[in-house]
């Protein structure tokens, strides 16, 4: 491979047959041929999800779902819970469209608990709660099931959940927990390349849009308006026909490995990752609250992580430095995707070689 190899939270690692799939000739997006390969997407996420309900994919990177979200869900209140750079993005979004919001942040390297969750959904009025599922910039997984069950008290607070980098990672029962909407794009664990967008919407959820005016909510991310096109399997704009060709290809590949086994080789890698790294740097994420897709070290042995970044650039393998206000004091492997325990002893070793030379 002549460029570098992902081990960044996104993109990440992509493997050759999907690239392939993504260079077939394009089919017009108003045919039933089209139909046929988003049923066969939308039924394949649907299973991953593990839900019955609505499953809607969306040309856009995840944020415009994150923006998408709060525009269609509430009307009311958003309650926002912060641990880290991509869950403070989420309440921004909601401050900048207008929206009812209160932060409700813990230290970041710390999780979102059931337990915060409740504290501050019953002492306010709030018709949609936002938690990210995993925390990319601390390396924190939130305890997103004991969370949704919480929800189950607050039948009137819709659960919107950002899974972007964990979602195909970890599993997320969305019909039995109780989640209204999770999204992610597909650049993460999906292990696509980037551009795409998928998300599920339950009932309630599609509801409640259909109660909020148009003028909040806009045209190109309308849920109701998308819902309506894709009950016929269609979208209501030119879609990234390549991503439904690749997503397809990936949704083979994700089915002949067995998701419960896709889950136990993210948690092989991640058990790996952290075992090397917890004595020599210690990790960034508060104990118990590991992410199974990547990890964040404290730069407690004060490397030059500038240095380190750019020699394993030199050895062809990209890694992260800290994001946002951890640059410089953190750095990331991710361990996800599809990237194999193999490709993980790998870049360790690597690292190792490379942490000695500075
Ligand atoms: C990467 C990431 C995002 C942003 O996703 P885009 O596809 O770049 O919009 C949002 N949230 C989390 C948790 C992420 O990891």
């Amino acid at each position: 491979m002549t460029k570098p190899k992902l081990f960044i939270p996104g993109p990440t690692h992509v493997e050759q047959d999907v690239l392939d799939a993504f260079a077939q000739y394009p089919i017009g997006h108003r045919t039933a041929d089209y139909s046929e390969l988003q049923a066969k997407v939308v039924s394949g996420i649907q299973e991953c999800l593990y839900t019955k309900q609505s499953v809607l994919i969306s040309t856009s990177s995840a944020t415009g779902l994150m923006e998408a979200g709060v525009r269609n869900l509430s009307k009311g209140k958003v309650a926002n819970f912060v641990c880290g750079a991509f869950s403070k993005r989420q309440a921004e979004i909601t401050q900048i469209c207008g929206l009812d919001q209160d932060t409700f942040e813990v230290e970041w390297g710390q999780a979102t608990t059931a337990e915060q969750v409740e504290a501050a959904l019953s002492a306010g009025n709030y018709d949609l709660a936002t938690v990210v599922f995993n925390e990319t910039s601390t390396g924190v997984m939130n305890p997103l099931q004991e969370i949704a069950e919480v929800l189950k008290s607050f039948p009137d607070t819709l659960l919107m959940v950002d899974a972007v980098s964990g979602m195909m990672g970890a599993p997320i029962k969305v019909d039995e927990w109780g989640i209204d909407m999770v999204l992610a794009s597909v650049q993460k664990a999906w292990a696509l390349p980037p551009g795409f967008a998928v998300m599920s919407l339950s009932d309630k959820a599609l509801e409640r849009s259909k109660s909020i005016p148009e003028a909040q909510k806009g045209f190109y991310f309308d849920f109701v308006r998308i819902h309506k096109a894709g009950e016929k399997f269609q979208t209501i704009v030119t879609p990234s026909i390549p991503h439904l060709y690749g997503l397809s290809v990936q949704l083979d590949r994700i089915k002949a490995e067995g998701l419960e086994n896709r889950f136990a080789r993210h948690h092989e890698m991640a058990s790996r990752v952290r075992e090397w790294g917890q004595e020599k740097f210690g990790l960034f994420a508060q104990p118990g609250y590991e992410s199974e897709t990547l990890t964040c070290f404290k730069n407690s042995a004060g490397i030059d992580l500038i240095a380190l970044a750019t020699k394993m650039k030199g050895r062809n393998y990209l890694i992260s430095g800290g994001y946002g206000d951890l640059k410089g004091k953190t750095f990331r492997l991710a361990h996800m995707g599809d990237l194999n325990l193999d490709d993980i002893n790998d870049v360790l070793n690597v690292l190792d070689e490379v942490i000695e030379e500075l």
